[in-house]
């Protein structure tokens, strides 16, 4: 579980302001101090995000996902009549919000003052179904990011608040608080659908391989080549191709010759299912079906369409691998979890190789040596400089190496 955490604003962008203070200053003062603050709970912190740097939409989410973080706290602070005041939280539209609730309701154990907990959707006709705030928007399903604005600065009492130390501490505090009891329910230990893979292909080939020797390990590479392109896990999606054809041996309905790889349309002996041309085919379609369900936009530009059932899912409606249960396997109970449980075993058996030993490097001669050597050779100099070969020479030294020479010449004469 890592956190990221986001000052919010920076550089050119200062956001609102209250009292003489510019919103970006103090974002940096509760972003630090809340990083501190979960690390006190031994939560990974990517601190790469807390400056006062300006990032547009797109760089700002695009950093966001990349981290490899879970879960991503943008840090706010509000403005907006001078009477309005109070904490606030802001959710996903596709979120239940447990991580806001349980958040907001640490901080409302301090005494300061809770505004209000929500979501809000996209007014844009381009963007029906997606969040408002872009930072939700674009990090979502990849990351779980929640907007968190501290108090209202131009807001006499919430301004006094906030600019105490004693109150940043306890606010921050309390924020960490309703996080870390977020990790350690239920929720975040589901495995998002979205994101990057934890294994490598050569510990899925190797498993693939101790099982069925028969196999032809290159489906493996073909799920790293498409899964990404759609921010889906790849070593995941190939290990629900793993559990639906019993390791590529397919033992149920459907057969190797459909390319059917995560039993698509399969529902029993006298229906096994969609036919692929090839391979490719097959575990694209299987790739999209995934994304159906985890995503909400559109398939990646120049991408065709395999899966004949992809406008049959809600889109975006379901998030994590767990989910999956009675969705994609009906009753399915315990489906999403035995995929997960795939991956720690072969964590498990198939750990990474150890690093290999960086071979000695040869070490190359000085560049100076042959010369060194040859004068030495010539007798021109009278003592061994190896060591020092990279110190600079007095004039004396010069001289006499000169005048040897110089001496030398004449006797050649
Ligand atoms: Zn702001």
């Amino acid at each position: 579980m890592k956190i990221i955490i986001d000052s919010g604003h920076g550089g050119k962008d200062s956001g609102a302001s209250g009292f003489g203070v510019k919103e970006k200053d103090l974002n940096l003062v509760y972003a630090r101090l809340l990083a501190v603050k979960l690390e006190n709970y031994n939560i990974e912190v990517d601190r790469s995000l807390i400056n006062d740097h300006y990032y547009s939409p797109d760089e700002l989410t695009d950093k966001i996902k990349k981290s490899g973080a879970d879960i991503c706290i943008s840090c706010h602070n509000n403005a907006a009549n001078g009477a309005a005041r109070g904490f606030e939280v802001i959710h996903s539209i596709h979120s239940q919000g447990t991580l806001a609730k349980l958040t907001a309701e640490e901080v409302r154990k301090t005494g300061f003052p809770v505004r209000r907990v929500f979501s809000r959707e996209s007014t844009a006709p381009s963007r029906v179904g997606q969040d408002y705030y872009y930072i939700i928007r674009g990090t979502y399903p990849t990351v779980e990011t929640i907007i968190v604005e501290f108090g209202f600065m131009d807001n006499g009492e919430d301004f006094k608040l906030l600019t105490d130390p004693a109150w940043q501490d306890r606010l921050t505090a309390a924020v960490a608080a309703g996080i870390d009891k977020y990790i350690n329910s239920s929720i975040a230990l589901k495995t998002r659908i979205q994101g990057n893979s934890i294994l490598l292909p050569e510990q899925l080939k190797a498993a693939l391989k101790a099982v069925n020797s028969a196999a032809n390990t290159s489906i493996v590479d073909t799920y790293y080549r498409i899964a990404p392109v759609y921010g889906i896990k790849a070593d995941l999606a190939f290990l629900q191709a793993v559990h639906e054809t019993n390791w590529l041996r397919f033992t149920g309905v459907v057969k190797p010759e459909q390319n059917n790889f995560a039993g698509l349309g399969a529902t029993g002996p006298s229906n096994p299912g969609l036919f692929f041309p090839t391979a490719e085919a097959g575990v694209e379609a299987h790739i999209q079906h995934l994304y159906a369900y985890a995503a909400t936009t559109s398939i990646p530009e120049g991408r065709t369409l395999y899966d004949k059932r992809f406008h049959l899912v809600r889109r975006g409606s379901v998030t994590y691998w767990e989910d999956l249960n009675g969705k994609w396997a009906v009753p399915g109970i315990g489906y999403g979890e035995r995929i997960v449980e795939l991956q720690r075993t072969v964590a498990e058996r198939y750990p990474l190789p150890d690093k290999p030993v960086t071979p000695e490097i040869p070490s190359t001669p000085h560049w100076a040596k042959v010369c060194h050597d040859e004068l030495r050779k010539a007798g021109l100099l009278l003592n061994d400089h190896i060591d020092t070969i990279d110190q600079p020479a007095t004039k004396g030294v010069v001289f006499c190496l000169v005048n040897n020479l110089r001496k030398e010449l004449i006797k050649n004469e």
